[in-house]
């Protein structure tokens, strides 16, 4: 099973960071041992004095393929879920800077927070709207209609590089609001008004 993440897929996102907006997708992976479900708590590293929460939309991947056309794209993924893409932001900062991969600032285990799955028929992928509440105020909006990249788009493209297949992950990138966490800490993100999963900082 093979995590993939878009980055800077919402406008107001990569502004907030100061980055370009992308004319491309910009494509990261996490290994398996990233994953963390079923509302466990997180563990404050000790190698980030920075971590960073990022709320994002999540793709399952329903049928293996390589190649896909972006108008065959929607039939490859099956469900749809929400996950926080933890950053230890001050090591992405340096590798940025020194023009290095970013892994070990997003990639670093149970960094890949992720909610239960939704059959993608039960939404309007067109319009999802999510949240994320950190200690019960608001701190991420988002809407799915607002990705520079749709799912069809991302998964045509990540076909070019690499076979997708059945049960691989996609997390989507993340709106604006993106900000720093403490130990003791609660996240809680939301599709809608259903609250998907929750998150403790210990
Ligand atoms: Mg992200």
């Amino acid at each position: 099973m093979t995590i993939f993440c878009i980055g800077r897929n919402y406008i107001d996102h990569a502004k907030e960071l100061n980055n370009p907006v992308p004319s491309k997708p910009v494509v990261f992976c996490k290994p398996a041992t990233a994953l963390l479900r079923e509302n466990k708590a997180f563990y404050y590293p000790d190698f980030t004095k920075d971590l960073h929460y990022e709320v994002e939309l999540v793709l399952k991947i329903g049928k293996s393929g390589k190649c896909i056309p972006i108008t065959k794209a929607d039939d490859y993924f099956s469900h749809i879920g929400l996950g926080i893409d933890f950053t230890a932001r001050d090591i992405q900062e340096e590798c940025k800077s020194k023009g290095l991969p970013w892994e070990i600032a997003k990639g670093f285990d149970n960094s890949a927070v992720l909610s239960e799955w939704i059959e993608k028929e039960k939404l309007d992928l067109t319009n999802i709207h999510f949240s994320l509440t950190k200690n019960k105020s608001i701190v991420q909006k988002g809407e799915s209609k607002d990705m520079i990249f749709d799912p069809a788009k991302i998964i045509s493209y990540l076909s070019n590089f690499f076979r997708l297949n059945q049960g691989d992950i996609i997390y989507t990138g993340t709106p604006a609001g993106v900000g720093p966490c403490v130990i003791g800490d609660i996240f809680e993100g939301y599709i809608d008004e259903n609250r998907m999963f929750y998150c403790e900082i210990k």
